[in-house]
């Protein structure tokens, strides 16, 4: 037991733990096997009775994702959206927006590549101006330059992620919302590596919108996400794409849009992934997230720490605040070749890509990214840790 989880059974709910040292939660975590279980029973039963068949005889179990991603976030059922991961559920946010030309977007350098290339669209076709926020002295975004650059007046919108994808660090959205809100400028942010590994509420941190995807820390299965919009903002929202479930088509050249958080959705969807996403987040709501990011944080830490008493190599995770994501270097040794060699003794790890977070100073060509979760153990960690000492 740890801080009130009982890893050997979560553990032994967990079938990828018996074969691998799993710490690339941040990449795809393994998912427990009442998800695995509500995939696969969906899929026999559209198998069996036909898809559209199977969707009446499920109805039930497909609703309750709405609910219960709204409990796990603090959001309403009508808030919510499927989506098909969390780069389309941004998007659909993001797109809805009616950028203006002169339109300051204000971001951060952690930011993921989707995002980026977003933002440069909308430059070129909206004649928007990105404006990347500096670091503070810790690594997180800079409160008092996002203040002045807010103060400055024009911002049509502040999109940051909470945690990026290549750093440990976790960036402070609740202030960010709190400066947001004082200013009445939109936030939206990109909750991918956050939900699941910590607890995470909108009303506390005030964001408009959020983004989040199924298979990272919450341990959802791939091709499955959500989005998140605050109900008064929503309403002022046109989504990018409509179909007749976003939409009614209600006359010739008239349609309306649908009142509730499913404008954002599309009709045809992946039915045994909304089904399983619904039982993770139910799971990670049952282990309880506030244990859930004590134990990440706990390990993550013991894990930095024994890699930064390695000769060579050097532990890369800033900011103030850290979380379950370990990124590092070993001298002399490619990241692409430490995740081959781990691989080969059975730890599962990940090398990060410049090309994913253009915008960071600080990132390397490629650096190891570790990321542990609530059903890893010190074993694991140990081993991972054995086997990069013998790298050499
Ligand atoms: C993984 C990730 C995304 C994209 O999520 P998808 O589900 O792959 O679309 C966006 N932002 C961050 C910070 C991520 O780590």
């Amino acid at each position: 037991m740890s801080q009130g989880i009982d890893v050997d059974t979560l553990r032994a709910e967990t079938p990828g733990c018996a074969n691998v040292a799993h710490l690339n939660n941040a990449g795809a975590a393994l998912p427990p096997r009442p998800v695995t279980d509500a995939v696969i029973g969906h899929l026999e039963l559209e198998a069996r009775i036909g898809g559209y068949e199977a969707y009446d005889q499920a109805q039930e179990s497909a609703e309750r994702f709405y609910d219960a991603i709204a409990a796990l976030i603090g959001a309403g059922r009508d808030e919510i959206a499927f989506a098909e991961n969390a780069t389309r559920a941004w998007d659909m946010a993001f797109y809805a927006l009616p950028f203006a030309p002169g339109d300051r977007i204000l971001t951060t350098t952690s930011e993921y590549a989707s995002n980026g290339i977003a933002y440069i669209q909308a430059a070129r076709r909206h004649q928007a101006i990105v404006e990347v926020l500096p670091d503070d002295e810790d690594g997180q975004l800079s409160l008092s330059a996002l203040a002045a650059e807010l103060d400055r007046g024009g911002v049509r919108l502040v999109a940051i992620n909470h945690v990026p994808t290549h750093n440990g660090l976790v960036n402070p959205a609740e202030e960010v919302g709190a400066l947001c809100r004082a200013a009445g400028v939109p936030f939206l942010l990109d909750a991918c590596q956050s939900v699941g590994q910590f607890p995470v509420d909108v009303g506390a941190i005030g964001c408009d919108m959020l983004s989040v995807t199924g298979r990272k820390f919450l341990r959802g299965p791939r091709g499955t996400g959500f989005l998140y919009v605050r109900r008064d903002f929503a309403a002022s929202l046109e989504p990018p794409f409509l179909d007749l479930h976003s939409a009614t088509w209600t006359g010739p050249g008239r349609y309306d849009v649908r009142a509730d958080g499913r404008r954002f959705e599309t009709w045809e969807r992946n039915v045994a992934g909304q089904i399983g996403l619904a039982v993770a987040a139910d799971y990670a709501a049952k282990v309880g997230l506030a244990a859930i990011g004590g134990r990440v944080t706990e390990l993550a830490d013991g894990l930095r720490a024994d890699l930064a008493d390695l000769a060579g190599v050097k532990v890369l995770d800033r900011g103030r605040r850290r979380c379950g994501i370990v990124t590092f270097d070993v001298s002399g040794h490619e990241a692409g070749a430490v995740k081959t060699a781990l691989r080969g003794v059975g730890v599962n790890v990940s090398a990060t890509d410049i090309a994913h977070q253009r915008m960071d100073p600080y990132a390397l060509p490629s650096a190891v990214r570790a990321s542990v979760h609530y059903y890893n153990t010190r074993a694991e960690l140990d081993l991972l840790v054995r086997s990069v000492a013998e790298l050499g």
